[in-house]
């Protein structure tokens, strides 16, 4: 890890380690495998793996795949390449589900020592029966059962003899608690699904309270790391672990979850956006998944520094998404292939040029990386230049393309508007320009100034591609700002994505999928998944102008 100052759960570990209170550090990355991973879980990612590796310990990689109705194998393959992708190795690759007979036993041990209860109740009536912040609960009428009846009722629920809903069993702390958490939290519900790993053994699922604290227990976890939500949980999460025979006690540490402008990170909505084709998949451009980010022209390197910028607060806040940019912008500056694109051609004939004759240059890939090589680009008759380079009477400060005006084509030759051609309608469909043959690599013999510098492609070679134009997903800049009552499918942003025609250096069409590029003034693009040879496909990534500010 490069150098940095501590962040406040490092100096934990740190103290922890040189106090001998730990031998050896072992964390744990416990996504719930029901969605595809967000940005905030690469946050999440970045301080449980990073801190393992930094303090030579371990961390592991855990699906808390306790609840069976939400969960899917396509989510747990996703969340293992992304985690990879994103340049970390788990120590053990561990499942929740793996211990659904410890948790078994440890539920049994409970209602043992009298500590557990099989409540028959209804979901409303244990609501309506737990009171509020201001007022205590009631105990169920079924709290004072007996250890066998207790005992006798959960096996039954475990072997499938009751309906969902019909019985739960919940811990027996404190129906008075001031921690809303304590009065007597569920611990098994019935649920006859279908699990992705156990298929149909189990007929009762621990709830993740109770289940979480074992799962770090068994593992042997020392710091386990999650967000600030679970702060008031710590305490039960300690209950279950102080009231059963564990091997190992885990500590909790919580941190604040990252929030980001125009950006939703809620898996439920990001499902729907995908389960209602509002985007392309889990892995559209737009999305704040990793996979969607990567698609996009992230790259592992610029997200962990990401994650490093921000830092590790106590106290929930807002990011930027243009700090997310700006450190991407700087990292492609220095590794991508600069490339010219051509958004809105028009035709430029050079009048003077022999028909057949193709001059050859020597593009630099990247001027900041002296090891990028080069690449070749040919100029023939005919070029396109951008639209928006031209303009019949320019107007003060134009210093592009105008009758009578002289520009320099990137790499090549100094040109000169001679003549606009106009179709019927009046516009301009062609500019005829002779061109300068002795300014060959763009310099003047004479010494005289060339104001403007065009990116233009050849009409010899240009290849047509698709361009995908992203902005936000979404209109507003703190999603939790969503008025009351609407939903926030109401801040969709229509024109986050616009498709464009472009034409492009010949080169392009041997692009592969995430192969990076600089199109010139245009900004970084990506090549997608989709792209062909015959139909090559970019993504923008990001544009040029870094609107950052500190
Ligand atoms: P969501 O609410 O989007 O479904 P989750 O918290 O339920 O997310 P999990 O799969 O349970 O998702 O999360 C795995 C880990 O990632 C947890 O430790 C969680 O605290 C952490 N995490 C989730 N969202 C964020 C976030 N926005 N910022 C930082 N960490 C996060
Ligand atoms: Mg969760």
């Amino acid at each position: 890890m490069e150098d940095k100052k501590l962040n406040f759960i490092e100096e934990i570990v740190k103290n922890d380690l040189e106090s001998g209170a730990v031998k050896e550090i072992i964390t744990r990355f416990p996504p719930e495998p029901n969605g595809y991973l967000h940005i905030g879980h690469a946050k999440a990612i970045c301080l449980d793996f990073g801190i393992a590796r930094e303090f030579g310990g371990k961390c592991n990689l855990r699906f808390d795949d306790t609840n069976p109705t939400k969960e899917d194998t396509e989510y747990v393959d996703s969340i293992k390449e992304d985690v990879e992708w994103l340049g970390f190795k788990w120590n053990k690759l561990c499942y929740a589900s793996d211990y659904f007979d410890q948790f078994y036993a440890w539920a049994e041990e409970l209602i043992e020592k009298g500590l557990a209860y099989v409540d028959d109740q209804s979901y409303e009536e244990i609501k309506q029966g737990r009171g509020t912040l201001k007022t205590p609960g009631v105990n169920s009428p079924f709290r004072d059962r007996s250890v066998t009846e207790n005992m006798d009722l959960f096996h039954r629920m475990a072997a499938g003899e009751f309906e969902e809903g019909q019985k739960v069993l919940r811990a027996k702390i404190d129906m008075a608690s001031n921690n809303m958490n304590f009065r007597d939290p569920i611990i098994y519900r019935i649920l006859k699904r279908a699990h992705h790993r156990t298929g149909s053994k189990w007929n009762v699922y621990p709830m993740y309270d109770f289940a979480h604290g074992f799962e770090d227990a068994i593992e042997g976890v020392t710091h386990s790391i999650c967000t600030l939500e679970f702060e008031d949980h710590r305490p039960l999460y300690n209950w279950f672990i102080d009231h059963v025979s564990v091997p190992h006690k885990p500590h909790q540490y919580e941190f604040a979850r990252l929030n980001l402008t125009y950006t939703l990170m809620s898996k439920r909505k990001l499902l729907e956006l995908v389960s209602l084709g509002i985007v392309d998949g889990w892995d559209d451009p737009r999305m704040p998944t990793i996979c969607g980010y990567r698609r996009r022209g992230y790259t592992p390197a610029s997200l962990r520094r990401f994650t490093q910028e921000i830092g590790v607060a106590k106290s929930d806040s807002l990011v930027e998404v243009e700090l997310m940019q700006h450190i991407l912008r700087e990292e492609l500056n220095k590794t991508s292939t600069r490339a010219m694109c051509v958004k809105h051609p028009l035709k430029v004939t050079l009048t003077n040029w022999d028909d057949d004759f193709i001059d050859t240059f020597v593009a630099v890939n990247n001027p900041e990386d002296a090891e990028a090589g080069t690449h070749e680009i040919h100029i023939g008759k005919t070029v396109y230049i951008e639209r928006e380079d031209f303009m019949e009477d320019p107007v003060k400060g134009f210093f592009r393309l105008a009758p009578g005006r002289e520009v320099r084509l990137k790499y090549a030759y100094v040109i000169k508007c001679d003549e606009v051609v106009k179709d019927e309608a009046g516009n301009v469909v062609e500019l005829l320009c002779s061109c300068d043959m002795a300014t060959r690599g763009g310099d003047t013999p004479d010494g005289r100034k060339i104001k403007g510098t065009l990116h233009w492609v050849s009409g010899c070679d240009a290849v047509p591609v698709t361009l995908n134009i992203y902005d936000h997903l979404f209109t507003l800049k703190n999603m939790a700002d969503m008025e009351e009552g609407r939903d926030y499918k109401d801040y969709l942003n229509p024109n986050s994505l616009v498709v464009e025609n472009a034409l492009a250096e010949p080169m392009l069409a041997t692009a592969k999928p995430l192969d990076k590029f600089q199109f010139l003034r245009h900004g970084y693009f990506c090549c997608d998944k989709t792209s062909t040879k015959e139909k090559p496909v970019f993504n923008l990534t990001v544009g040029l102008k870094d609107s950052w500010k500190k």
